[in-house]
């Protein structure tokens, strides 16, 4: 249905509600979302929909053994919200943390849950958003119209994992499971298991798996970083024993962590062996020397190219050398009825097949989107700083960092959203898109990253219904916190590349 039909719906169907803001989603940018526009812009209606029964996002969808983050909570935290446990955290742990900014902030009377929205379309002329939700409780369809779009729906699909087609799969007499899509029931004390990947979610279930399967082999096709060490941090151990306030112990433990984290993304571009070695070295200490580290932890990138993983007190390593857990590094040839025949000819017989195989992407939420009657086609437009896309007029999306803590973004992007939605205001305005200036029709345009930069298998897969880049920094997502976090605040809102009507 086009924008101009849903607004001429006849008398008969229900007015959509109205409000300022829509916010698609409640992960952890969407509640980030609602607290700054609560905080920044309290004269703001705002509404927050989501799809599932609860609050959480990753946090909630994933149920698989051992669930944790892969990244310190000091930084995955929000800013505004002291962080009191240990860094690494599990899902459960980072839902109460959640829960508690929810309380605190009384943000639960904007958020309605069972929404799936599956329709998004602009009209130029009224200035709005009409937003057709799915409300899975009752079955029923809801229509919302808003000025501006929040997207906060994340970059990949919940409860569908991404599996590749292996031959034989049919034939296999045990179970194969998705760690995206983990079944409640599944028993496997004592049983051999194998878990397909090499990722932070490998690295997670493997060990928590261990300790009560029989085996547990981790086949891989290459091996990926990891960084190990106990599951705390020095400085906010110690300004706790001190009494610090927890408000203080946050701020200055996430400026350490953040401190070193800058040095070390350095590191990996200027002295990428050193740090390729240094890696290696606290595997090695975990798995001693006779074990072959150059076989299944030796991978043939430059450290940083994909996401590097933070393996709490080395538990997977630990795994490993308690004989609990193996790995192998070989291509899959098919599978068989016991299990699974590599390429090189090993057959690896499991009860449970593990698939912990990555992602479909998902832009935009897997929501229809028009612009005026005409659908929305993401991978034509061009990227600003990663969160407003050229041709599309009031919408934002919180796409976060991989090198850093996602919600370090989120939280600029809230800020950056505020101080627009007020810009608009003092202009008396009611539409913002970005759009290239004139200095900018010569740029490159080109995909969305650099696969030299940064290149995980979804977005590689993905590429192609991403939006595009240019070779400025103000069109680039580039995932730099360090720079972003003083760019961000200094972005003139009356640059040309900002149009308003
Ligand atoms: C297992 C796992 C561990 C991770 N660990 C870390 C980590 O330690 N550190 C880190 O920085 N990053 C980590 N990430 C990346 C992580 O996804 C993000 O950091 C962060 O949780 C994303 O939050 P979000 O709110 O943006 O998106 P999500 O958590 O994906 O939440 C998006 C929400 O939007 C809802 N939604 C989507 N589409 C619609 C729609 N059409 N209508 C209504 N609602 C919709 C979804 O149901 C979901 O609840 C991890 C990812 C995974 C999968």
């Amino acid at each position: 249905m086009s924008a101009a039909e849903t607004l001429t719906r006849p008398a008969t169907a229900p007015r959509p509600e109205h409000f300022d803001v829509l916010v698609v989603g409640a992960g952890i940018s969407g509640v980030g979302a609602a607290y700054h526009l609560g905080r920044q812009c309290p004269e703001k209606s705002y509404v927050v929909l989501e799809t599932e029964a609860s609050f959480g996002g990753t946090w909630w969808t994933h149920r698989y053994p051992g669930i944790r983050s892969d990244s310190d909570l000091h930084t995955f935290g929000y800013r505004f919200k002291p962080w009191r446990g240990a860094p690494i955290a599990t899902a459960e742990e980072i839902l109460r943390y959640m829960g508690e900014v929810i309380d605190e902030n009384d943000l639960a009377r904007h958020i309605r849950y069972h929404h799936r929205i599956h329709h998004a379309a602009w009209d130029s002329q009224a200035k709005l958003w009409t937003i057709q939700a799915l409300d899975q409780a009752s079955g029923e369809e809801r229509r919302f119209t808003c000025n501006f779009l929040y997207m906060c729906q994340g970059y990949y699909r919940h409860r569908q994992g991404y599996l590749p087609e292996w031959p034989g799969m049919a034939d296999y007499q045990g179970r194969i499971v998705h760690s995206e899509e983990w079944p409640e029931d599944l028993q496997y004390e004592d049983k051999r298991v194998l878990v397909i990947g090499s990722g932070a979610t490998a690295a997670t279930i493997i060990p928590a798996m261990a300790a009560k399967a029989q085996h547990v082999t981790m086949l891989q096709r290459s091996p990926t970083y990891f960084r190990a060490g106990r599951n705390a941090i020095e400085i906010a151990e110690e300004l706790r024993a001190l009494g610090i306030d927890e408000e203080w112990i946050h701020e200055i433990t996430r400026r350490k962590i953040l401190f070193e984290q800058d040095k070390f993304t350095r590191m990996t571009f200027s002295h990428p062996e050193r740090v390729k070695q240094e890696l290696l070295g606290v595997v090695r200490s975990y798995l001693g020397p006779d074990y072959d580290v150059e076989k299944h932890f030796t991978p043939s990138y430059r450290p940083w190219r994909q996401r590097i993983a933070f393996i709490p007190d080395g538990d997977l390593f630990q795994g490993i050398a308690s004989g609990k857990a193996s790995v192998v590094t070989d291509e899959i040839e098919r599978f068989t009825p016991r299990g699974v025949l590599t390429k090189g000819g090993q057959e690896l017989e499991a009860d449970i097949v593990v698939a912990a195989t990555g992602f479909h992407l998902n832009v935009l939420g897997d929501i229809a989107f028009e612009i005026d009657g005409k659908p929305l086609d993401f991978h034509e437009t061009v990227t600003y700083r990663g969160m407003m896309f050229t041709g599309i007029p009031n919408m934002v999306w919180v796409f976060g960092y991989f090198r850093a803590s996602w919600t370090l973004r989120a939280d600029l992007v809230g800020d950056f959203v505020c101080r627009l939605l007020k810009h608009m205001d003092a202009k008396g305005v009611r539409q913002v898109e970005v759009a290239l200036r004139p200095e900018d029709r010569d740029m490159p345009i080109l995909p969305w990253i650099d696969p030299e930069n940064f290149n995980p298998g979804y977005l590689m897969r993905g590429m192609h219904l991403l939006p595009k880049r240019g070779d400025k920094p103000e069109w680039q997502h580039n995932q730099d916190y360090w720079a972003e976090k003083d760019e961000f605040p200094k972005t003139s809102l009356d640059d040309a590349a900002f149009v308003y009507r």
